[in-house]
């Protein structure tokens, strides 16, 4: 279920290696994955659509798996069967899943119906083209208000995306940055965080902390305790919640924490014995609370899952993944250059970007391009 990071090796490993007999269905509600990590420089314009693509019909062809359009909406684990929004259910023997997650507090009035998300990514299409008819629209001295809500890094890299984005069409970009928490980049060390907050201010771009979404209209956004904030276009990126398709634990579903991801072990085997396995976003490992939701986490985990998943279907031992201690983190911001922290060094510069768009490009190429 899923064309995630994680299941790209999964039908990498399919394609090259020698796996036992076995009839693998991919069910994924489009036929391409985009690949977060180029989103803030699609947005702004660096990349077009095609560049962050992966065709999961060709790799799975490639692979000699079926692909199945679809989403998968409940598990039942007595039957073996997956419900998907259209169709008949799926039967199976073992399930893999690699579905993400969906953004936290969609329920706050407005937002389903006026934000603009970017999960799943392809969500980040509509955006720029909204984005785009919004400058198109306006008087070229009226600035282009918007609005992103929520600082994690992704809140962080899409705000200077869509500032250099309207500041590269002729207009003046108004873009707020809009966090419930005390700072921005709450995951990050101080001088992390404090760097953000200067990068931020340089680009115009003005970070409200404290600020608590209370609605989402299509001309403002509510904010709880202050006066309303004009915003044409505002952005949800109020993080990560864990897909409702795993319920929370209970009935026929797999096991899962508190907050609804599916729970697995270091095998990345759901705990209890059942046989579904996951990776990335959409579960939460045993004995690893913290351990951030990033892509660089699923990348991390495909292989593993991959050896796994045919361990299991040859009777074989599996694996243990440990998630890696500190991650190299880096961040578009939009300009030529990227803020990137690894260990104890933070460095905002050319050569950080150079370094990012050569990584994205290089994991592109793995998995090819469309
Ligand atoms: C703007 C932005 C930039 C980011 N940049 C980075 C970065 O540079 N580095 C980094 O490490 N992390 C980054 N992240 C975080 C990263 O996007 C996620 O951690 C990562 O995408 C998780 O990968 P995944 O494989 O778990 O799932 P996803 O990449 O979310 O893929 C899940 C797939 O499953 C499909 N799916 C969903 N539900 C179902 C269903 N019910 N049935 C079937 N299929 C389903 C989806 O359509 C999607 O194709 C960024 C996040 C944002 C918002």
């Amino acid at each position: 279920m899923g064309g995630g990071h994680a299941h790209l090796f999964v039908l990498e490993s399919l394609a090259r290696d020698d796996w036992p007999a076995v009839e693998v269905t991919l069910v994924s509600p489009e036929p391409h994955h985009h690949y977060s990590g180029m989103v803030p420089g699609y947005l702004c314009g660096s990349y077009d659509e095609a560049r962050l693509r992966f065709d999961l019909r060709a790799l799975c062809t490639a692979a000699g798996a079926r692909f199945r359009p679809g989403r998968a909406v409940a598990l039942d684990l007595e039957a073996r069967t997956l419900a998907l929004e259209e169709g008949p259910s799926l039967p199976f023997d073992l399930v893999s899943f690699d579905i993400g997650s969906v953004p936290a507090a969609l329920d706050t009035p407005g937002v389903r119906e006026h934000a603009a998300t970017v999960r799943p990514m392809s969500r980040a299409i509509e955006l720029r083209e909204r984005l785009d008819a919004l400058i198109g629209r306006g008087a070229p001295e009226a600035p282009v208000e918007v609005a992103v809500v929520g600082a994690g890094a992704g809140g962080f890299e899409v705000a200077l995306a869509m500032e250099a984005r309207i500041r590269a069409s002729g207009s003046t970009p108004r873009v707020r940055l809009l966090e419930a928490g005390p700072e921005p980049l709450a995951e990050f060390e101080p001088d992390v965080r404090r760097r953000t907050t200067r990068i931020l201010s340089d680009r115009g771009v003005e970070l409200r902390t404290g600020a608590r979404v209370t609605a989402v209209r299509p001309d403002r956004v509510e904010v709880e305790g202050s006066p309303p904030i004009n915003s044409s276009l505002t952005v949800w990126l109020a993080g990560a919640a864990a897909p409702p398709l795993f319920g929370r634990g209970d009935g026929a579903g797999p096991p899962t924490d508190e907050a609804g991801f599916l729970r697995v072990d270091r095998t990345l085997r759901a705990v209890g014995g059942v046989p579904v396995w996951g990776a990335g976003d959409c579960i939460a490992l045993e004995g690893h609370p913290e351990m951030p939701r990033a892509g660089v986490y699923a990348v991390r985990q495909g292989p593993v899952l991959a050896r796994n998943l045919r361990a299991a279907l040859e009777g074989e031992e599996p694996e243990s993944y440990s998630p890696q201690e500190s991650f190299l983190s880096i961040m578009n911001t939009a300009d030529g250059r990227a803020l990137l922290r690894w260990k104890r060094l933070v460095s905002h510069s050319p050569p950080a970007w150079w370094l990012k768009d050569w990584i994205d490009r290089r994991f592109m190429r793995r998995f090819g391009l469309s």
